[in-house]
């Protein structure tokens, strides 16, 4: 492939698809584009409504003196080992759904499809903090929680391209909330947004912060008042912010003690939200590992990426194509 060919990376969520334009070098070509997912009588997000906005997309941001050579696509669901087909993206209403060759015959070009949290890492391994480190872990937590593994260099999918969901570890499944994997009392109904959200309500409900009660007014109370409050000094969204912030201290400390990470990269709307999130989580996370040479090396970072797995689309496109190499 010559050095001026691009591809198109596709990061289709749960509510908004993103594209942009990249180059084997990471630099994004033009502005990226979002759009909102829009659903079929089926209630499956519709693909051929995609196709027209991302052709749309194309003819508007036509790069001169670049040759569009491929499609690499995001998606918010597990895909199959081809890399065209979603096997489950319960956010999409896509079941063993062939998204891919669909695109390949609207668009006659090669297209590869995986994962978000993988290709997140991807992008952090190739362009981001994560250059040159070997062992490390992407996480997200935001409105869910999200993680994948670089082990070794290499992206860790486990059996099944599963691994990295830590967040569905049970902390207590008698008396936890209902999670959106259909179990209880998941860990992730314990750091992500709602359950920051939720533990103000309950602190409103006990008549513990008058604050947050004024903040959020007429509207329920959402984790951004409690976050604010916090900064506020309300000493309910204070105690609140710091148990959150211990347990996900607890979880990074916990998850470098068993894979021996050098990196875990922290992203989402909680970590960015927090004022000075990574440092806490950095320091915090000590008094959770084992081992002194976890202590002295391990780097907590945040994200590179305004959408990591944008760009991990792309990145993803150029290693499978042969164009970059990830080892
Ligand atoms: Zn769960």
């Amino acid at each position: 492939m010559a050095q001026k060919e691009c591809c198109l990376a596709v990061d289709i969520g749960g509510t908004k698809i993103e594209v942009g334009l990249f180059a084997p070098s990471g630099e994004m070509l033009s502005q990226s584009k979002r759009f909102s997912v829009q659903f079929n009588n089926k209630k499956q997000a519709d693909i051929y409504h995609l196709a027209t906005a991302t052709k749309d997309y194309l003819r508007k941001e036509k790069q001169v003196g670049w040759k569009l050579v491929g499609i690499g696509i995001s998606v918010c669901g597990h895909v199959d080992e081809k890399g065209t087909a979603v096997v489950l993206a319960p956010n999409l209403g896509w079941r063993d759904y062939a998204a891919g060759e669909i695109l390949d015959r609207i668009f006659h070009l090669p297209i590869h499809m995986e994962v978000d949290t993988a290709m997140a890492a991807t992008a952090e391994m190739m362009w981001g903090a994560a250059r040159n480190v070997k062992h490390f872990a992407w996480c997200t937590i935001g409105t869910g929680r999200g993680s994948y593994y670089v082990l070794d260099g290499k992206l860790f999918g486990g059996a099944h391209g599963f691994a990295g969901e830590i967040g569905h570890i049970t902390i207590d499944e008698r008396n936890g909330y209902p999670c959106g994997c259909g179990r209880r009392g998941c860990l992730e109904t314990y750091i992500t947004g709602p359950a920051i959200a939720r533990a103000g309500q309950e602190a409103v409900k006990r008549g513990e912060s008058d604050m947050m009660k004024e903040m959020a007014g007429e509207s329920e109370i959402t984790a951004r008042v409690v976050i604010q409050a916090m900064q506020k000094k309300d000493p309910a969204a204070c105690r609140i912010i710091d148990e959150k912030i211990n347990m996900i201290a607890k979880v990074m400390g916990g998850l470098a003690n068993t894979l021996d990470l050098e990196m875990i990269i922290i992203g989402g709307g909680v970590a960015s939200a927090i004022p000075g999130f990574i440092e806490i989580i950095q320091e915090r996370s000590r008094d959770y590992l084992m081992f002194e040479e976890a202590k002295k090396e391990l780097r907590i970072a945040g994200e590179t990426f305004s959408n990591a797995a944008l760009y991990g689309a792309a990145a993803n496109f150029f290693i499978k194509e042969g164009v970059l190499s990830n080892v």
